[in-house]
């Protein structure tokens, strides 16, 4: 009897394995179809200066939407994209439509891209970026480019060359999600980093926890004497706002101060913006 249940159990675990590999074969063949026809878009966040409330710009953040599955995370889809050789050509695509956009709003209104850490790969990156700003005109210190501690990890020094040769070219350098990883501090020295994004759980703790705060006025405090600005991801409530303001963070972006929009509704607030807010339209 328990050697029949033991065989039973294998079967359970082999068809569920089965099942995982099927869906993740599935997700493969949507996901170049997507890249095939295009099915991709880009959604804006605000970001926003504190203590002012004023706009500095936007981060890109990219959107898939199946016919089948709706639309689907990019936490869910872009490793894959990675893996199988898709976020090259997916990056390239984020790169050229973001500047395109951006180009079209007031100066000084900046625009964040992701990068992933396989961009980095073959040497290509710089190109590619080079690119982007030229077909769309913008002025490349209204670009920033999103890395994280992943793009650092393995190699350094091509990664260091590339960033560096960014830098050269008036390309901003951000550190995303700082705080999650093994050596974020670290990287710090490795790279003069323009920015510095505290991620979102260190805000999201910031409410209850006394370590989050002391965590948030900690890295405003370095990123200060660093000469870096730091930006709290995640801000949800007024009560985060008012936290992460009083830790001295230089900016904001969460759900409180703007969803991710469709570009058309960023194009709205973008030349909105151009003009001083009203006190009473002020965001804090
Ligand atoms: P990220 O770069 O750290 O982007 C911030 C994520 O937090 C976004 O999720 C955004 O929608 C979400 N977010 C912003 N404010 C709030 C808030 O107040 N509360 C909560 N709960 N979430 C908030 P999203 O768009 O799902 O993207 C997830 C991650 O996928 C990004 O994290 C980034 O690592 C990656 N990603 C997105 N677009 C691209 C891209 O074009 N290229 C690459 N390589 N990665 C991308
Ligand atoms: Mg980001
Ligand atoms: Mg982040
Ligand atoms: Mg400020």
């Amino acid at each position: 009897r328990a050697k029949a249940e033991g065989r039973g159990t294998f079967r359970f675990f082999q068809d569920s394995m089965d099942v995982a590999m099927q869906a993740r074969r599935q997700l493969e063949i949507d996901l170049r179809r997507a890249v095939a026809l295009k099915q991709f878009d880009l959604a804006y966040q605000p970001q926003v200066d504190l203590p002012s409330s004023r706009l500095l710009g936007f981060e890109a953040l990219l959107r898939w939407r199946d016919p089948v599955r709706g639309p689907v995370s990019p936490a869910e889809f872009i490793p894959l994209a990675e893996e199988i050789g898709l976020i090259a050509p997916i990056g390239e695509w984020v790169l050229r439509t973001a500047c395109l956009q951006a180009a079209g709003w007031p100066a000084p209104l900046s625009i964040a891209v992701n990068i992933s850490p396989v961009q980095f790969r073959g040497n290509r990156l710089v190109a590619v970026v080079g690119a982007a700003l030229a077909a769309s005109g913008l002025e490349p210190s209204r670009l920033e480019l999103e890395i994280t501690e992943g793009a650092l990890m393995d190699s350094s020094a091509p990664v260091l060359e590339a960033l560096h040769a960014l830098r050269g070219m008036g390309v901003r350098i951000s550190m995303d999600d700082f705080g999650t990883g093994y050596s974020s501090l670290s990287y710090l020295r490795k790279f003069p980093f323009d920015k510095i994004k505290i991620d979102q759980s260190f805000v999201r703790g910031a409410d209850a926890d006394a370590e989050a705060g002391a965590i948030i006025r900690a890295v405003a405090a370095l990123g200060a004497s660093l000469g870096m600005r730091t930006v709290a991801e995640g801000v949800e409530t007024p009560q985060q706002l008012s936290r992460i303001q009083g830790a001295g963070c230089d900016a904001v972006q969460g759900y409180l101060t703007g969803r991710p929009m469709p570009a058309a509704d960023a194009g709205a607030l973008a030349r909105q913006a151009s003009h001083p807010l009203e006190p009473a339209e002020s965001i804090a």
